[in-house]
Parts: C-alpha cells; sequence; structure tokens
C-alpha cells in the first residue's frame, strides 16, 4: 500500500519566531485530530530544522524535511548543506528538484540525479518534483516532457532504490498562481507517470510509489484532488504556512 502524504514547503519565508508559532500550532492540531493514515512534513528552511524537530517531538504521522540538499558528501563547498547534515538533524525527508530550483538555480536533471544519491545514501526519502511548464502544457507536450524528467533523473536506479522515492508532479503554471490543476488533469498526469514508472521498474513497484501533486492545492480543492486514485497526497506551498489551512489538507483523504 502506498502512502499518502502532505508536506508543506515553506519555501524562503517565516523568521524564527513565525516558524517556531506555525510549528506549535500544527503539532497541536494534529494532536487533538489523531491523524493515523496520513503522513504530514514540514518543509522549513535550513536554519528552522532543528528548532521545528524539537517542537515535533513524537508526534505522531508528523516528520521533518528540507526543500534541498547538496549533490556532494561533504567538502569545500560553500554555503552548502549536505543530506547527511540533515538526516543528523532529525529530517527524514528532503524535497529535490523543485521547479524554482530548476529555474533559478539551474538545476539539471543529472545534477538532481546526484541529489537523489546523497539523499538516498543517508536514509531520506527524496520527494521528487517533476512538471511543464505553460507552454509545454498549451503545445500539449506535457506528459512526453514530464516522463523525460523522470526518464533521465531517475531512470538508472535500481528497483530497490527507486521503492524508497516519492513522486511530486507540480505543474509550474499552478505554482502560487491560484491556477490549480483540475483533478482530472492531475489524475490523468499520476496515472500517465505511474505507468511510465512501470514500465521500467514493474508494476508492483510502481503501485507502491506514492506521486503527490502539488500546484496551489488549499483546503477547499484538496478533497477533489486526493479522492482521485493516481494522486496520493500534495506537495504545498502557500497554504502551509497557515497552520489551520495546512491542518484542513492533511485531514482531506
Ligand atoms: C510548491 O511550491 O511546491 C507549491 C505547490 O506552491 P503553491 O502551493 O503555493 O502553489
Amino acid at each position: 500500500m502506498r502512502k499518502k502524504i502532505v508536506a508543506g514547503n515553506w519555501k524562503m519565508n517565516l523568521t524564527f519566531e513565525e516558524g517556531q508559532k506555525l510549528t506549535s500550532e500544527i503539532v497541536n492540531m494534529l494532536k487533538d485530530e489523531n491523524i493515523k493514515d496520513v503522513i504530514a512534513v514540514l518543509n522549513p528552511p535550513f536554519v528552522h530544522l532543528y528548532p521545528v524537530k524539537k517542537l515535533i517531538g513524537d508526534t505522531p504521522n508528523l516528520f521533518l524535511g528540507s526543500q534541498n540538499c547538496s549533490d556532494k558528501a561533504s567538502g569545500a563547498y560553500t554555503g552548502e548543506t549536505s543530506a547527511a547534515m540533515l538526516a543528523s538533524f532529525g529530517a527524514t525527508y528532503v524535497i529535490i528538484g523543485h521547479s524554482e530550483r530548476r529555474e533559478y538555480f539551474k538545476e539539471s536533471n543529472q545534477l538532481l540525479t546526484e541529489k537523489t544519491k546523497q539523499a538516498l545514501a543517508n536514509g531520506l526519502t527524496p520527494i521528487f518534483c517533476c512538471g511543464e511548464p505553460l507552454e509545454i502544457r498549451e503545445a500539449e507536450t506535457h506528459e512526453a516532457y514530464v516522463k523525460q524528467q523522470l526518464t533521465e533523473s531517475l531512470f538508472d536506479f535500481s528497483p530497490e532504490e527507486m521503492s524508497k522515492i516519492v513522486i511530486a508532479y507540480e505543474p509550474i503554471w499552478a505554482i502560487g498562481t491560484g491556477r490549480t490543476a483540475s483533478s482530472d488533469q492531475a489524475q490523468e498526469m499520476h496515472a500517465a507517470l505511474r505507468s511510465h514508472l512501470a514500465s521500467k521498474f514493474g508494476k508492483e513497484l510502481a503501485d507502491n510509489i506514492s506521486i503527490l501533486y502539488g500546484g496551489s492545492a488549499n483546503p477547499g480543492n484538496a478533497k477533489d484532488l486526493f479522492s482521485k486514485p493516481d494522486v496520493d497526497g500534495g506537495l504545498i506551498g502557500g497554504a502551509s504556512l497557515k497552520s489551520r489551512d495546512f491542518v484542513e489538507i492533511v485531514k482531506s483523504f
């Protein structure tokens, strides 16, 4: 059975106090809700990891993740943060290949393979992002485009490695725009990606991979998105900065 996951991506937002307040609120609400079959993940900026982890404590089903990691193990790479460091601070997830990193930091499919290797080598679950820009969607070549992202970054992994990776489909035109993909558009792409994974790694493995949707998901549309058979949760940007909204999305399964 694949996992249902709702992961919040804080991006470069929130001061120390704001991050503490948000985390405390989420921890308290989730304790009250007693969520059983959904995994919630907070992915704050690096500097928040340690204090956020302390607040999460042993909250059931709430985990710590990061928004990025280095493609290198250690050494003279000023400003970088390794997967080993993240693991040592209690992170268990790491977002890899978010479209903002692909665009603004020129992260290539090959670099993302190296980052994914580092994550796996350190016991982190990569949340591997993929998704097409608007012009590719309008040209109706989006399926081929996103499949190629997976092929180029992930298809040299062993089945055992692949089975540990979570995919997040995030159409770039839907991120932070308020323009969500419809649940049918999400389902169509998720099913296509699952069958692409099956063509390389087999149906059983593909059926067990969680594929999350990201792009202007909110408490008003999460239920509809999560009702689709191949949508296994969400990667949530803006709405993860509001405790009530984030917890409502976690409760939307
Ligand atoms: C994201 O940044 O991963 C994201 C999905 O953002 P938003 O929910 O704000 O569109």
